[in-house]
């Protein structure tokens, strides 16, 4: 394997964070006292030594940098102020924007005046578009007749092709990155795939990089102490991204449940249901749920509550602004439903509330939100690089 070396790397990682780690000389008090570091993923050293020597595709295949959750604790023990644990950050940012084939995220990550247009332009181009195809429809102010203001089947297949795109950009940027940990690793890895006993191992470490890593956080609850036990519970940082993460799925099952109910007959989307109601009662708990984790990650953005809200980009604020006001609108949606009479303010809600969302989902792999992409398939590879070590053993 040839190795390439990119002497503009380090220059280029700069424009997407605050680290400067040409100060660092390697001394390995970093990967020492990371709790997450370990025989099957170095970092953040060796990550850092890549970039100083302009090994791009070596640190672009690095399922390391997926590993790390910034806790911080290794820029508290670097002796020149590097700040690992920032560029480890910066790391997956330039990641991002590296499998990305369409340059978009570049452009959110490093340029915010810019990215915050484009992100208003794409909401607003939602918004007219819906209002346009559809037409300015009834306003009924007896019930909020949602789906007279907006067509659902308008709502429904811009849903679809919005999906489309965003499956089609997700699956360019995984063959990229998988490109790449297949040409720095492939050569371990492809012994563990291969193999009589290559399925177990497959369903294994699916398991633990969905289930019990990207889901259950047990890495980031039970090694990651840099808040506990100063914290309380309300405020630790894997409780606030679990709550975030299984609000987000909670809101989407509800929503394909409410329309698979409507495909079944069963009640028409949009209809007035009680609380108790299986798939409004999903969306109410997974709706506080993000509320509470995303509205506590701005606070603590806003005051620097971690290492991890000391440096915030364009493309952090914008992405929880984004999950903010689709979760916040959907609550609005949900009171002027059961208002009498309906009030007028509850379509245009509906219709900021619809955009923001088709929004939200398109921009997915463009911003931080495309850790969900990128982080299981990384955890995928390390469990796999585990188990075969853990065999070999
Ligand atoms: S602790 Fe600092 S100087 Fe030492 S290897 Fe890590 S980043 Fe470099
Ligand atoms: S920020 Fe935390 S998890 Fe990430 S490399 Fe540093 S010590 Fe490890």
């Amino acid at each position: 394997m040839t190795t390439t070396v990119d002497t503009g790397l380090l220059a280029d990682l700069q424009k997407f964070g605050a680290a400067d780690v040409t100060a660092c000389f390697s001394c390995g008090n970093c990967t020492a006292i990371c709790p997450l570091a370990d025989n099957d993923a170095t970092f953040p050293r060796r990550v850092i030594r890549y970039a100083q020597v302009g090994m791009k595709d070596d640190l672009l295949g690095s399922k390391e940098l997926w590993t790390c959750y910034h806790c911080g604790l290794c820029s508290e023990s670097c002796p020149t102020e590097a700040d690992p644990g920032e560029f480890m950050a910066t790391a997956r940012r330039y990641a991002v924007a590296s499998y990305d084939p369409t340059g978009l995220a570049r452009i959110l990550y490093t340029r915010p005046v810019l990215g915050t247009a484009i992100a208003v332009l794409v909401a607003a181009f939602f918004g007219t578009f819906m209002l346009t195809a559809g037409g300015l429809g009834n306003q009924d102010t007896t019930q909020l007749a949602l789906f007279d203001f907006v067509p659902e089947g308008l709502i429904h297949w811009t849903g679809i092709g919005v999906m489309v795109l965003l499956a089609l950009a997700g699956v360019i940027g995984i063959g990229r990155m998988m490109r790449q940990v297949a040409r720095r690793d492939g050569e371990s890895l492809a012994t563990t795939v291969h193999g009589r006993e290559a399925w177990g191992r497959t369903l294994r470490a699916a398991w633990d990089s969905i289930g019990v890593e990207s889901l259950g956080q047990k890495r980031f609850r039970d090694d990651c102490h840099d808040d506990q036990p100063v914290e309380p519970l309300y405020r630790r940082r894997w409780v606030l991204h679990a709550l975030s993460i299984w609000g987000f799925l909670g809101l989407f099952v509800a929503t394909i449940s409410d329309w698979g109910l409507a495909l079944l007959h069963v009640k028409a989307t949009g209809t007035p249901v009680p609380i108790w109601y299986p798939t409004r009662l999903l969306g109410t708990v997974a709706g506080l749920a993000l509320m509470y984790g995303v509205t506590m990650f701005m606070v603590g953005r806003r005051r620097r509550w971690s290492a991890s809200a000391a440096t915030s980009t364009g493309s952090d604020w914008m992405l929880l602004a984004l999950l903010w006001i689709t979760g916040a609108t959907g609550f609005l949606i949900e009171v002027a439903l059961y208002l009498p009479p309906a009030p007028a303010w509850g379509y245009w809600v509906f219709l900021l509330h619809v955009s923001v969302a088709m929004e939200l989902m398109l921009l997915l792999p463009f911003t931080k939100f495309a850790h969900v992409m990128y982080r299981p398939v990384a955890l995928f590879f390390y469990s796999l690089a585990k188990q075969k070590r853990a065999a070999s053993a």
